[in-house]
């Protein structure tokens, strides 16, 4: 079966543990501890190929960049996620998004832009156009999510599987 090694990356807040913990335990996760960097594996289906994910979700608080510079060599797909309730972690994205680009030193990375907390209508400061025109600068993939609601959970990791299957990626 092949596996697939993904990296969780975005500012700290924006949801990359509860999306992750939704997608592998099925549960909202109110608090969980920022601090936590933790690899986490799952066997799933997509267009009907069996396959194993192993997701690093990241915390940011590596005491070195040369540790961040070295999970992204060793990821072969990213998941980008910001807030939409938070137009600051929007633009901390781009940076990590060049720092992807920069560690890998190649045209084209296997990635995907997620907006977190669409069920935070109200609070939302982010419009999805904007992360759609953005979408389209970086060629990539976007989707709005709840790991709240669990909307587009299962659907995103699904997503990020196809960006690897169809890009040659390093084993
Ligand atoms: P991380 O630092 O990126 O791992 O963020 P966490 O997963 O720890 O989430 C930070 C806070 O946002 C927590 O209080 C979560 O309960 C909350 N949160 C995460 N995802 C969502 C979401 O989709 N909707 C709402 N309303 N809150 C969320
Ligand atoms: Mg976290």
């Amino acid at each position: 079966m092949r596996e697939f090694k993904v990296v969780v990356l975005g500012s700290g807040g924006v949801g990359k543990s509860a999306l992750t913990v939704q997608f592998v335990s099925g549960h909202f996760c109110e608090k969980y501890d920022p601090t936590i960097e933790d690899f986490y594996r799952k066997e799933i289906e997509v267009d009907q190929t069996r396959c194993i994910l192993e997701i690093l979700d990241t915390a940011g608080t590596e005491q070195f960049a040369s540790m961040r510079d070295l999970y992204i060599k060793n990821g072969q797909g990213f998941v980008v996620v910001y807030s939409v309730t938070n137009r600051q972690t929007f633009q901390d994205i781009k940076i990590m998004k060049e720092q992807i680009m920069r560690v890998k030193g190649v045209d084209r990375v296997p990635l995907l832009l997620v907006g977190n907390k669409a069920d935070l209508e109200h609070l939302r400061e982010v419009p999805t156009g904007e992360s759609l025109a953005l979408a389209q600068l970086w060629d990539c993939p976007f989707m709005e999510a709840s790991a709240k609601n669990r909307t587009n959970v299962n659907e995103l990791f699904a997503e990020i599987v196809r960006e690897m299957s169809i890009q040659p990626v390093e084993e």
